[in-house]
């Protein structure tokens, strides 16, 4: 009943949401403390418990849990992997939580015949495979290692010449259009980088190859980054990079597109899905790749394309003729999801969700276990904070996804199975994988970002014993690329995250549901060349990585931090302003990439016109012109100009607001007022979802954030926008700007009204400044 709520008021006033957390004092006197999100009343009980939290993380532990679940290979299907989720299992409840493993059954095709051999102009069969290194106790389990593959590749066999096709982009279709050299008919050979492998074979098949072959060059992550394994960290000539190579229409199980894989679910015959590559795909190592590459005839390769093997390196085709056979075992396997829960104690319906996954591709100790120690280390310190007496306000749930590496399929199918119920109740995700040493690494939803950045500035990086905010912020400065963005940097109070694409469990709660995500690591410091090798074991890491798990420690008190605030805060430490300022760059980024089109297309047709492209086409090596372009239309962005116009001004609002709910003497708000506030807080990042999706990916329901129909990994911010600018679909591109613009609107519409709201509970003035109406167009 609404007039008991005076005996519940929480008695003192928010902190100010501008300003940094409780380490930046001013002159003599300290500020009392302020953290963003926290009435003052609550402050000092939760810095305490942080504080408390933050020393119960032992990098010993995580050493010793490393050291366990990496003893055997853990991929999805192998009794290590289900052996790995009881022993969490088993843990969580040790430290008082109430966990569960939850079971998806999932397409995990492994290898049933892979063979690669060149059959002309000399005979050679591909080794495929990666020898034991005696120093290194765990790469000799052959039995149980899957051998290197690529899963989801299309069963084939077949006969080619070979190509060369770079990293194998579309803008390295272009070079060899130039070159006049099709790959019709071939069996392409690209290298592993500039793109999630998964583009590789998609290209490849849309310009008529049928075959593709995938090496890592140790340009870029061998020799000429580093010794090599075992004497340094970097990949040696025969270890294969693994990998997933699905297409980019969704993610999670091929067979279950947008609903759970329980065991009994429906699912698409394989053939139906448009997940599978479209021709047969395998990894190889440069041991394999050399004799190879060095048979291709053809022309010189652009200087940009040359790796570092000892080769001149050709485009083809030529005398090389290769064969390639794939076949798997399409078989049904079974995932352990480990789900744990501290139960909230004033809005149990609201639950702040973090995870990690745990399968591995082999042994996986830095991918996925470097991260996922920390999360264990998290939630025993969690543990031991509850036993001695606290009650998270919101309820915390702990998740070790499984199948993370063939697809996302545990995070993506557990939140299939539970949407509805996520989509209410989800306040946030944060997400971890392989941590390094180094910089703190954040990128997430922009609501997010200073959050994310007052937790950074509360937590000592273990090496230079400054913040981790300190350290990131000064990183920035040193990259920065010119005067003007170094003050940009200087200027602003936080530092920028990057927006989340792909290539971990975060992107089916942000892109397909909307739940606001943050990722975290630190790296940035060690060069890494065991990536999904049988040599990213226990020994490896503790030879060449994380050594002494003090970044372990700094990534379990970060994210641990970020979780106990968010569990906690009064008001949900959300804020838009960030938001609405990333969001205008994102517009200009649009506006200034069109100009760039239109005015490349004119300069183009006017060199073709004039005869450039012929004039300076060396007859000995000749290059094609490139083709005419139509020269883009003027696109109507007035929708989205409008919508992050009225964005601003609602974030403004907000902001004002609840800095004068922070003044001296402010009234306090009622708690049960809170609880429908921070559900309307957390809610806005649904906003940004629309039931159609993007243009030809309509599970990707976000418009500010995906991964990129030809990136893979890396984001496309307002995609319907930008990838119909870059695929130069004018009309789509316009429709876009209207749907974005839409749901620019509906955010700002949201976040005025939650100003509003507490204006009214707080018994504020309207704010004159900022509640100028905002208009919709
Ligand atoms: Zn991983």
């Amino acid at each position: 009943m609404k007039h008991l709520c005076a005996v519940i008021f929480c008695l003192l006033s928010l902190s100010l949401s501008a300003v940094p957390s409780q380490q930046q004092t001013v002159g003599a006197a300290p500020a009392p403390p302020v953290l963003q999100g926290f009435f003052s009343a609550s402050i000092a009980n939760e810095l305490n418990l942080e504080t408390k939290f933050r020393s119960i993380p032992r990098p010993e532990n995580m050493r010793e849990y490393m050291r366990i679940m990496s003893a055997h290979p853990h991929h999805v299907g192998s009794p290590w992997d289900k052996q790995n989720a009881e022993w969490m299992l088993a843990r969580f409840k040790e430290w008082g939580w109430q966990a569960e493993i939850e079971n998806f059954d999932v397409l995990f095709p492994t290898p049933k015949e892979r063979r690669l051999e060149m059959i002309a102009p000399a005979r050679f069969v591909a080794k495929l495979a990666e020898p034991p290194i005696s120093i290194d106790p765990t790469s000799n389990q052959q039995a149980e290692q899957l051998p290197p593959y690529n899963a989801y590749s299309l069963d084939g066999d077949v006969t080619g010449p070979l190509v060369y096709v770079n990293y194998g982009t579309r803008d390295d279709y272009e070079d060899l259009d130039r070159l006049g050299i099709s790959v019709k008919g071939a069996i392409v050979i690209a290298r592993y980088g500039n793109s999630w492998r998964g583009i590789k074979p998609k290209v490849a098949a849309e310009h008529g190859a049928i075959g593709c072959i995938i090496y890592s060059d140790p340009a870029d992550d061998g020799y000429a980054q580093g010794d090599v394994y075992p004497r340094g960290a970097m990949r040696n000539k025969d270890a294969v990079q693994r990998g997933a190579v699905t297409d980019t229409y969704y993610a999670g199980d091929p067979l279950t597109p947008g609903w759970g894989s329980v065991p009994g679910a429906k699912r698409l015959a394989i053939k139906d899905s448009p997940q599978i590559t479209k021709i047969p795909v395998l990894p190889i190592s440069y041991a394999d790749a050399q004799p190879l590459l060095a048979a291709i005839q053809g022309p010189v390769a652009p200087e940009k394309w040359h790796g570092a093997l000892p080769i001149t390196y050709h485009v083809g085709p030529g005398a090389a003729r290769v064969h390639l056979v794939v076949k798997s075992n399409w078989d049904t396997k079974r995932l352990y999801d480990v789900i744990a829960r501290l139960p909230g104690s004033d809005s149990p319906e609201q639950w702040v969700l973090r995870g990690n996954h745990h399968d591995a591709w082999v042994n996986g100790a830095s991918d996925p276990l470097s991260g996922m120690v920390a999360e264990l280390e998290e939630a025993r310190a969690m543990g031991q904070l509850y036993k001695d007496g606290w009650r998270p306000k919101r309820t915390i749930i702990y998740c070790a996804w499984d199948g993370e590496e063939p697809g996302l399929l545990g995070s993506t199918e557990w939140l299939e199975t539970h949407i509805a119920d996520v989509q209410q109740h989800a306040v946030a995700y944060i997400n971890s994988d392989n941590n390094a040493r180094g910089f703190l690494r954040v990128s997430g939803s922009h609501s997010l970002e200073k959050f994310v950045n007052g937790v950074a500035r509360d937590v000592e990086d273990p090496e230079k014993h400054i913040s981790i905010w300190q350290r990131s912020h000064l990183l920035q400065i040193a990259n920065a690329r010119g005067a003007e963005e170094r003050e940009e940097i200087r200027k602003r109070a936080d530092f920028r995250i990057r927006a989340l694409g792909d290539g971990s469990d975060y992107a089916s709660f942000l892109d397909h549901a909307g739940i606001a995500a943050v990722d975290m690591r630190f790296g940035g410091e060690d060069r890494e060349g065991q990536y999904h090798s049988i040599y990213d074991d226990f020994y490896w890491f503790t030879h060449f990585s994380d050594t002494d798990f003090a970044y372990g420690r700094a990534l379990a008190q970060t994210a641990g931090t970020a979780v106990m605030r968010l569990a906690d805060a009064d008001l949900l430490p959300f804020d838009f302003v960030d938001q609405a300022d990333t969001i205008r760059t994102y517009l200009k980024e649009l506006q200034k990439l069109l100009k760039s089109e239109q005015d490349e297309s004119k300069e183009r047709n006017l060199e073709l016109s004039e005869g450039v492209f012929n004039a300076i086409s060396d007859p000995q090596r000749p290059m094609l012109p490139p083709a005419h372009l139509d020269t883009p239309p003027t696109i109507n962005f007035a929708p989205l100009e409008n919508g992050a116009e009225a964005l601003t001004r609602a974030a403004q609002h907000y902001d004002a607001v609840v800095r004068k709910l922070n003044e001296p003497g402010a009234n306090a708000i009622p708690r049960d007022a809170l609880e429908s506030l921070n559900a309307k807080i957390f809610q806005s990042e649904r906003l940004f979802l629309t039931d159609k999706g993007l243009p030809g990916r309509p599970w990707f329901k976000h418009q500010i954030y995906a991964p990129g129909a030809y990136t893979g990994y890396a984001v496309k911010t307002m995609p319907a926008v930008r990838e119909s600018l870059e695929q130069r679909q004018w009309a789509q591109a316009e429709t876009g700007a209207q749907t974005v613009g839409e749901a620019l609107s509906r955010e700002a519409m949201l976040v005025d009204e939650i100003a509003s709201e507490l204006e009214r509970v707080g018994k504020l003035p309207p704010d004159k400044a900022t509640q100028a109406p905002i208009e919709h167009r």
